[in-house]
């Protein structure tokens, strides 16, 4: 008899954590029955989007970027094709030797690991690869779902001579501009944007079940809350984002291999990438790949076997 009375004796607050507690199990179950494994590092992710979603909304959003630059007086180089001529045709051609070399190894390495019996749909055969150099002084570059590239004149200088300006000479020497492409393209391979994305979907579910529990509750307590929620997510992101830019580095450098690009270029790009944003504030992109202990650690234990693959693939190396 004393089970129902205790039930009762939960009142309004019992009531309200009672709806807290069942949206957010039900968020966890939701969250485990859309785990997918990524076969590049047998790490599990949310992933709630269909390829075909993942490649539209990709191609979407890299027009609109591209249209917004030219708007902001970037010029997007060879963005019609009949005026790509002289200076503006060789960075673009160079970024997209890299990036058909590059493409192929993806689809060699996932042809590879499908072999292998990993569960997973290959999509480098299917993506839209498309390849565009934005004149910009930005240190930037990208891969967006369903292989949208873009490469900033920005970035060109770094990954080449690093003497100020963007020359053609930036592009003769392609391997570590082949390092930012091979980890870009990374990201995109592992679906990283669309676990992004499954991740906020989730995120502001939590946020609406925490919400309608709260209900009448005081104000002050209620924010207090809410903010212990926003702090465990952004921890959360955090987190999943480390996991990313390590999953990147790694994909990135078994392509680098695949390419016969110099795998020991990685680790030294991002140093230098590092080192150039040392005692000033990191632009963007930078921040979001933290030059890190980590990631150099990471690179000395894959460097042995990627430089094993790369010298029975590609000859030694000088
Ligand atoms: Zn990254």
């Amino acid at each position: 008899m004393r089970m129902p009375q205790r039930r009762r004796g939960g009142g309004l607050l019992g009531g309200r954590f009672m709806i807290i507690i069942i949206g957010l199990v039900g968020l966890f179950i939701y969250w485990q029955m859309n785990q997918t494994e990524v076969p590049f590092s047998g790490r599990k992710q949310l992933n709630t989007m269909s390829l075909q979603d993942e490649v539209r909304l990709g191609q979407q959003s890299y027009f609109q970027i591209l249209n917004q630059e030219q708007e902001q007086g970037h010029q997007v180089l060879c963005a019609s094709e009949g005026e790509c001529l002289g200076a503006e045709r060789t960075l673009t051609e160079g970024v997209r030797t890299i990036g058909k070399r590059l493409q192929a190894a993806a689809i060699e390495l996932e042809a590879e690991l499908e072999a292998q019996g990993f569960a997973f749909t290959p999509v480098a055969d299917q993506f839209d690869w498309t390849y565009y150099v934005v004149d910009s002084a930005t240190p930037n570059a990208f891969c967006l779902p369903g292989g949208y590239v873009a490469v900033y004149t920005g970035i060109l200088d770094i990954t080449g001579n690093g003497d100020g300006q963007v020359t053609l000479e930036d592009v003769s020497d392609p391997d570590k501009l082949a390092v930012v492409m091979g980890h870009e393209i990374g990201h995109a391979l592992a679906h990283h944007g669309a676990e992004r994305m499954s991740q906020q979907k989730v995120m502001q579910m939590g946020q609406i079940a925490v919400g309608a529990g709260l209900g009448d509750m005081d104000v002050s307590q209620q924010r207090a809350i809410m903010q212990a929620f926003g702090v465990a997510a952004q921890g959360t992101v955090l987190k999943f984002s480390r996991a990313h830019e390590t999953e990147a580095d790694k994909i990135g450098l078994d392509l680098l291999v695949r390419a016969c690009y110099d795998p020991r270029e990685a680790p030294q790009l991002w140093e230098r990438m590092g080192k150039l944003n040392e005692g000033q504030s990191p632009p963007e992109w930078m921040s979001t790949h933290p030059a890190s202990e980590t990631r150099a650690a990471n690179f000395r234990e894959w460097m042995p076997e990627a430089i094993a693959q790369y010298e029975s693939r590609c000859g030694p190396l000088k």
